[in-house]
């Protein structure tokens, strides 16, 4: 018999999740105790749930200037190893809790240099601090796997230096390179050089690429960068239309999405916040699934959108009816599209991903 589809089996249920940002997912708690330790006297309250109310609600306000004064205050208590250690440890613990069995997760290492830390030290705290919540999970009975993505900011111009880092330590955690930040004004070709660098390199990227800016980013991303998938990439719904009695016609670009299989990292709950799409009901995910892109589901930001990977797979289901099945095809999505060995994406797949579904579905 099936197990029905609430948010506790959804947890129990193994997912992947390939776009969520370290820095974006602090427990409101850490973000306090941080701030006490390191004497960071900006933080709107020390109560730890009027803290996670307000990342919310300065998330949800629309205004652009209270949302990043959210990612002022958890970047401003990351700038130690210590910290660094204790935020990654937390975040493998807090994914293993939500059923999550293999994670990408990313950061801009730019951002934590403040304390005095150099970018090789500040890799070194955050992989250790990952092995450390890997350790503690599998004592705990839960298996999970974190790979690192390092993002360069669209409006600095380290993107080559941090290119390098992420080859750097590719033997070491570190599974590939995005670049993050402002879209508008700051194409991805602006960071020509580094991408190049990294297919010289065989190594592995993703471009934030069509949530605030439409198709030109997400061509650019594409056809002059050479992204393998798009961070969001919510857009490409400007290049597909439906006519009244339902008939779809991809654009050229959308048709190129879909034929060469390039995933989308979509992060509905976090596009509702910053305007990209207006509910999760008209989510262009509901869509794009029905025409099998390589659509995958994501957080974005824990803290700042409450929420979680088995949240938003209970939000879609309640928006569009997914079942076990479905929610099956997003995980192994996601299993396919990440940045992991074939044969290690191969084994998750087929050891872990298809015996749990296999046990929900009944
Ligand atoms: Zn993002």
């Amino acid at each position: 018999m099936s197990t029905p589809v609430t948010l506790e089996s959804i947890r129990t249920a193994p997912k992947v999740l390939l776009h969520d940002h370290l820095d974006g997912g602090l427990r409101p708690q850490t973000v306090i105790d941080l701030a006490r330790e390191s004497g960071y006297d900006a933080l709107p309250t020390h109560d730890a749930e009027e803290l996670g109310v307000w990342f919310r609600d300065a998330a949800d306000s629309g205004s652009l200037e209270r949302y990043l004064e959210t990612f002022a205050h958890t970047v401003g208590v990351m700038q130690t190893r210590e910290a660094l250690v204790r935020v990654a440890a937390e975040a493998v613990e807090d994914l293993a809790a939500d059923g999550v069995v293999y994670a990408e997760v990313r950061y801009a290492p730019e951002l934590f240099t403040e304390g005095g830390l150099t970018l090789d030290q500040i890799v070194q705290a955050v992989e250790e601090g990952y092995r450390l919540g890997e350790r503690r999970c599998a004592e705990a009975g839960r298996k999970i796997r974190i790979g690192t993505l390092l993002c360069a900011m669209r409006q600095n111009a380290r993107s080559l230096e941090i290119a390098e880092l992420t080859v750097r330590y590719r033997d070491a955690g570190v599974v590939g390179f995005d670049i993050a930040g402002p879209e508008a004004g700051f194409p991805p070709t602006r960071n020509l050089d580094a991408f190049e660098y990294l297919r010289q390199q065989n190594a592995h990227f993703t471009i934030h690429a069509g949530e605030a800016f439409g198709l030109p980013s997400i061509w650019e991303a594409i056809q002059h960068c050479g992204a393998e998938r798009l961070g969001h990439g919510v857009r490409i719904m400007d290049d597909i239309k439906v006519d009244e009695d339902g008939t779809v016609h991809l654009g050229r670009l959308a048709g190129y999405v879909r034929d060469r299989r390039i995933p989308l990292e979509m992060c509905p709950s976090s596009n509702v916040q910053t305007g990209a799409a207006t509910s999760i009901a008209e989510h262009p995910i509901g869509l794009l699934a029905k025409l099998r892109f390589r659509v995958t589901v994501n957080t974005d930001n824990r803290l700042m959108s409450n929420c979680t990977v088995s949240g938003e797979f209970a939000a879609l289901h309640e928006a569009f009816g997914y079942d076990w099945a479905d929610m099956q095809w997003f995980t192994v999505n996601a299993m396919k599209s990440s940045f992991l060995g074939f044969d290690e994406r191969l084994a998750l797949i087929n050891d872990v991903i298809k015996p749990g579904y296999a046990e929900l579905i009944g």
